[in-house]
């Protein structure tokens, strides 16, 4: 078997298979840096970070690139408001959103800022224009004649058969059912940020960027291309447009689009009030990993509602898997292996990896793992499980982490971490009760404390040293002071 992925070009589920051999070319369209990310972008980028990591465990090496949108209509106007450049504003947001994909488990792609490529993207309108392609207008800006371009609508499948020859349209919010010439290169309004350059002073725009930053790291052609489902039109038809009519040749062979998050039954926006960053959900208390959890467990193309109910619920799985593990890598088991067992971890592994490979379907994979977790669980309370069973069972675990990452337990210093920024940024009146006791009390809540010392005194009483210290030291460290009676262990915060 091999990854089968939905092209949105073809409208089709075909073969992945990659230009050169054992190498996938990829790029994804990143943030506008101009505020906190919400948790619809990480949706998407959460789904191109576990592709990029499947097809890494399915032995490709991954040239995979993100860009940075660092500057737009809504940039050079929030800057100018805050009186800062947009260099300034936009560092800070930058800055952010690689500290929250690192959160979120997101393995951090080749980042290039449009910012850097200027240069390059006033050559490439250049070249459009000695080909006619593009057009410059009074004021100095430019645009892309779509007339020229006859193609134009066949990702997005949309006739613009009738369209005005000549119309433009020069923001980057568009209207999204006509085809306008669209602005590549912008003029300074009065007051603007601008660059100069050889075709004049002005900011590139939004498609533009794309397009040279893509081929500029990645060649004429690469593997695949992804965004959210909103970005099919225009943006992606423009970049099209723009790349294909320049080099003659196929831009992009696969295109990958995220379906759009739904908070709570609807489309989130500020005005219903269900508008959540991701650092606004730790604030009230949420673990990075349930949040993780809860975005992985719908395939990429369904849709997925994402609900407080259901973020409760990815605590208590991910808790599970980490008990799983946690009760495998500290127990001690007899001699020799059950065949039931190798069989049980190796048909898991199995059907998660024909899972993944059947468009990335993270919820078949998901279900497969908890199978395999449920059955041991079972023969661990039997004591059916030998000590060669051991590893196999902890190998299927991770390779299910490989791609889902969510058992490392380093929550507590992530949320640590966003306590520190709300409280730095002067934000106390939105860190809630649950964070705060979160941090206030270690890492640990009460149940979780009273089960690792559970697990600290099985250890010690198998002679197991080395994980009771380690338990120990965990525990300490998160503030817990460890008393040795005559009645047992007991416990207190520090
Ligand atoms: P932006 O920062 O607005 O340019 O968006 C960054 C990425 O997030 C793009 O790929 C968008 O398509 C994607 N995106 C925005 N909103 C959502 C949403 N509600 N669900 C899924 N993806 C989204
Ligand atoms: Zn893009």
């Amino acid at each position: 078997m091999a990854l089968r992925l939905y092209n949105t070009m073809s409208s089709q589920v075909e073969e992945f298979v990659p230009l050169r051999d054992r190498e996938v070319r990829m790029y994804a369209c990143g943030p506008t840096v101009y505020g906190y990310g919400h948790i619809g972008n990480f949706r998407t980028f959460i789904a191109v970070d576990m592709l990029q990591r499947f097809l890494r465990q399915s032995g490709y090496s991954v040239h995979y690139v993100m860009n940075i949108t660092d500057v737009d209509d809504k940039i050079i106007r929030n800057a100018a408001q805050d009186g800062v450049s947009v260099q300034q504003y936009t560092a800070k947001f930058e800055k952010a959103f690689v500290e929250d994909a690192a959160m979120i488990g997101i393995e951090q792609p080749t980042l290039v800022r449009a910012t850097e490529h200027i240069t390059q993207m006033a050559d490439f309108v250049a070249r459009l224009v000695k080909k006619d392609i593009a057009y410059r207008t009074e004021d100095g800006s430019y645009y892309f004649r779509i007339a020229s371009f006859p193609q134009y609508g066949k990702l997005s499948k949309k006739d613009f058969g009738g369209m005005l020859d000549g119309a433009r349209v020069d923001l980057d919010e568009y209207d999204k059912d006509s085809a306008r010439d669209f602005a590549l290169w912008k003029a300074p309004k009065p007051g603007e940020a601008f660059w100069d350059t050889s075709i004049g002073p002005g900011r590139p725009g939004w498609h533009l960027e794309c397009s040279v930053m893509s081929m500029e790291e990645l060649g004429e052609t690469f593997d695949l291309h992804a965004g959210g489902e909103d970005l099919v039109f225009p943006h992606h038809e423009n970049e099209i447009a723009q790349s294909e009519s320049l080099t003659g040749k196929t831009f992009a062979r696969f295109w990958f689009h995220v379906r759009f998050l739904l908070v709570e039954g609807e489309k989130m926006s500020k005005s219903l009030g269900n508008f959540y960053t991701l650092r606004d959900l730790v604030l009230k208390g949420h673990k990075p990993s349930s949040i993780r959890y809860l975005l992985t467990s719908v395939p990429y193309r369904n849709q997925l509602n994402f609900t407080f109910d259901g973020l409760k619920q990815a605590a208590v799985s991910v808790e599970r898997l980490r008990n799983f593990q946690q009760r495998l890598s500290t127990g001690t088991f007899p001699s020799g292996s059950n065949p039931a067992m190798q069989s049980l971890a190796k048909d898991a592994g199995d059907r998660m990896k024909t899972s993944l490979e059947d468009d990335l379907n993270t919820a078949q994979a998901q279900a497969a793992i908890f199978e395999m977790v449920r059955s041991a669980n079972s023969a661990l309370d039997a004591s059916e499980i030998k000590q060669d069973d051991v590893p196999a069972l902890l190998t299927a675990l991770e390779k299910f982490d490989e791609i889902f990452a969510v058992l490392k337990d380093d929550d507590g210093a992530k949320m640590k971490a966003v306590f520190d920024w709300a409280s730095s940024e002067g934000r106390e009146k939105d860190i809630s009760a649950e964070l705060r006791e979160a941090v206030q009390s270690g890492r640990f809540s009460e149940a979780e404390i009273e089960k690792k010392i559970a697990e600290m005194e099985t250890a010690r009483r198998g002679r197991n040293f080395k994980v009771s210290d380690a338990l120990r030291s965990e525990l300490t460290g998160a503030g817990i002071v460890i008393e040795n009676t005559k009645d047992g262990v007991r416990w207190r915060r520090k």
